[in-house]
């Protein structure tokens, strides 16, 4: 699928349950609870993705809310991974990994994005409400389950972030691990705390002062450095301070069912009505793709209304 801009779409971020175990403050809204009514089955997310591939899709990432908070989640993914041999990933806030991993990656999951901010435990329990314990060994169990590539996504949290950059940088030396930084953006009912707590990303070049530029990976929408000897590499995120629009890549489906052609716009395409006919089902998706926004306006003030764990990152 090629959108209005000539670029090409060929990766798709699917959210699995808008439910999730922890309450991050910059995602989860206090009191927010999540509809399991509005929830797509699984026959309906496996005619989503079948229509996926036949338009050209070739990387799905599951996502959430905590994608491995869904029932039966691994059944799901036995059968849709089986599909076809494309690019499939998962993001997960890791702290069921320690029981998931090694079934994830026989699922057919080559791909796994870990999401850790700090290694303060303190600092976890405050952002996240959980206990900093369960996410490493969920670290540890993907290193052993030998996915094809792990990353550690970390948002970038003024007062919290710049005491933890180094140590979560370090990770690289020793292991064959991506850890990006990723500046916060405000959306939904966060928004405020993410502009209250907005530290750009300048910051780690700051405190990382023998980083070397490194290999870059393309639509990715990092930017990429290393520490001479390093095992894995330091990425650096920066939807506020500078946008990759003109190299996105990527569609997002909403767990109930939406297609977002753009996180950081409110415009979204039910996709309800149309997924038992598969021919008007990827009629819709082309068209949702023909409406994908050139950029986004999050630096002037354009507020999203979903929250990101109802989109998913
Ligand atoms: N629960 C899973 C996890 O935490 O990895 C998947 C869903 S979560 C919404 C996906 C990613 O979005 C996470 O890496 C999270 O840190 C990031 N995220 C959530 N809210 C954000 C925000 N306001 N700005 C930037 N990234 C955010
Ligand atoms: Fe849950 Fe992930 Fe959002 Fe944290 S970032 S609240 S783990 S969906």
């Amino acid at each position: 699928m090629i959108d209005k801009f000539n670029r090409k779409i060929t990766y798709a971020r699917i959210s699995l349950t808008e439910k999730c175990n922890l309450k991050c403050k910059y995602c989860m809204p206090k009191g927010f609870c999540a509809k399991n009514s509005n929830e797509l089955s699984d026959e309906q997310i496996k005619n989503i993705i079948k229509a996926l591939l036949d338009l050209g899709i070739n990387k799905i990432r599951f996502t959430g809310g905590e994608p491995l908070m869904r029932k039966n989640v691994i059944e799901l993914l036995n059968e849709v991974c089986s599909l076809a041999p494309i690019e499939w990933a998962i993001t997960t806030n890791g702290t069921t990994l320690k029981h998931d991993a090694v079934a994830l990656k026989k699922a057919g999951i080559k791909h796994i994005n870990i999401s850790l901010d700090t290694l303060d435990s303190q600092d976890y329990k405050t952002l996240t409400g959980s206990d900093l314990k369960n996410a490493l060994n969920g670290l540890y169990a993907a290193l052993d389950a030998g996915f094809d590539t792990i990353r550690i996504n970390a948002v970038l949290i003024k007062g919290i972030s710049e005491k933890q950059i180094e140590n979560l940088a370090k990770i690289t030396l020793k292991h064959n691990i991506d850890v990006r930084f990723i500046e916060l953006m405000p959306i939904g009912q966060c928004a405020e705390y993410s502009e209250n707590h907005l530290l750009k990303a300048n910051a780690v070049l700051d405190i990382l002062k023998d980083l070397k530029i490194g290999v870059q990976d393309a639509h990715a929408p990092a930017k990429y450095y290393k520490f001479d000897g390093a095992k894995g590499r330091v990425g650096l995120i920066t939807p506020m301070s500078c946008n990759f629009c003109s190299e996105c890549n990527r569609i997002r489906i909403t767990a109930d069912g939406k297609l977002k052609p753009c996180l950081h716009s409110d415009i979204e395409i039910n996709l309800c009505d149309f997924l038992h006919n598969e021919d008007l089902l990827k009629k819709r998706i082309q068209e949702a793709v023909n409406i994908k926004p050139e950029r986004h306006y999050l630096n002037e003030n354009q507020f999203i209304i979903r929250n990101m764990s109802q989109i998913g990152g």
